[in-house]
């Protein structure tokens, strides 16, 4: 069978979708959807499509079981244009492919990103890696916007200046912030894009890069409905029990209220972990 067309995907080709104050997703192209996975998991032994609901099923399986290479068939090409704090988390995902604008090449477009005043916060106190979820009072989150303002103007004035003076771009650009937009083309397998998904769309994952996975997820749902359907029932909303707590599970369900091996921290892991559970 040959190239797939996939109408809903088709019709979203080219569209930019908006992230951050000035960033967005867009779908360059892609190969492949839920038909391409089942006619590959189907080659071994010469079946063809079949009804749509033993497609379904069969999507539902392999991805259930972690037969994960139909996934790999397909095939997604993203114009993601981002803050570079957020460009060096985004390339440690290694099994993509991408290529991104040069600063040696081409001057630095006059785009830094600012946080919404609900997006300034302070310091979580029991994350070390992650922001309080109260946003700081409007007064004091503005003076932090504007002070984020004022740097990246100084900066963008002497990057400017630089160049205008012929110093090569490559060295004008090196003291201009992180909060500067690049911009990069992202090519990577359903398979992996699901493991980006998986760790990117995760509440420990920073706020801003959330927000790209979870763009990006919308329009991956056009391209392979069912393949997300069950991404979202058996990984995005699954949850992983070390061997501790599915033992204080059967516990729980024999009705043995007692308290079992899970205590401190341990315990207010599965807690945590059951109320996530719950929330999908
Ligand atoms: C919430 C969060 C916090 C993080 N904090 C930090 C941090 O503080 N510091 C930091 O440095 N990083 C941090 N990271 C990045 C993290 O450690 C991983 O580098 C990143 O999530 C990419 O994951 P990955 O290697 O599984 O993905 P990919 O690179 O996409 O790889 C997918 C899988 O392919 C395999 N693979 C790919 N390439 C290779 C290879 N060369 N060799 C062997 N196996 C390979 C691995 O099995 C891997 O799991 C953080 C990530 C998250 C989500």
């Amino acid at each position: 069978m040959g190239h797939c067309v996939v109408p809903e995907a088709e019709a979203i080709l080219d569209k930019e979708f908006p992230v951050l104050d000035k960033g967005f997703v867009r779908l360059v192209d892609y190969m492949g959807g839920d038909e391409r996975a089942v006619q590959s998991a189907r080659v071994s032994y010469g079946g063809g499509t079949k009804s749509y609901r033993e497609d379904a099923g069969l999507i539902d399986y392999l991805l259930r079981n972690s037969h994960t290479s139909p996934f790999e068939q397909i095939v997604l090409t993203f114009h993601v244009k981002l803050p570079i704090f957020i460009a060096r988390q985004w390339v440690r995902h290694r099994t993509a492919r991408l290529n991104e604008i040069s600063g040696r090449y081409s001057v630095m477009k006059d785009d830094f990103y600012i946080p919404a005043p609900a997006d300034v916060s302070l310091q979580s106190e029991d994350n070390k890696q992650a922001r309080s979820e109260e946003a700081l009072e409007a007064g004091a989150a503005e003076k932090i916007r504007t002070a984020f303002a004022e740097g990246q103007k100084a900066a963008y004035t002497a990057y400017t200046g630089f160049v205008d003076e012929g110093i090569a771009r490559e060295l004008a650009r090196i003291n201009l912030p992180l909060s500067l937009y690049t911009e990069m083309y992202w090519q990577i397998d359903l398979h992996n894009l699901f493991h980006f998904l998986h760790l990117r769309m995760h509440p420990h994952s920073q706020r801003e890069i959330r927000l790209y996975a979870e763009t990006m997820f919308e329009i991956t749902k056009k391209v392979a409905p069912r393949c997300c359907e069950s991404f979202e029932r058996h990984i995005l909303g699954g949850v992983r029990f070390s061997s501790e707590e599915v033992a204080e599970i059967k516990r729980r369900l024999g009705g043995d209220e007692v308290a079992g091996s899970l205590s401190g921290k341990a315990l207010d892991r599965f807690e945590e972990k059951l109320k996530q559970g719950k929330q999908i």
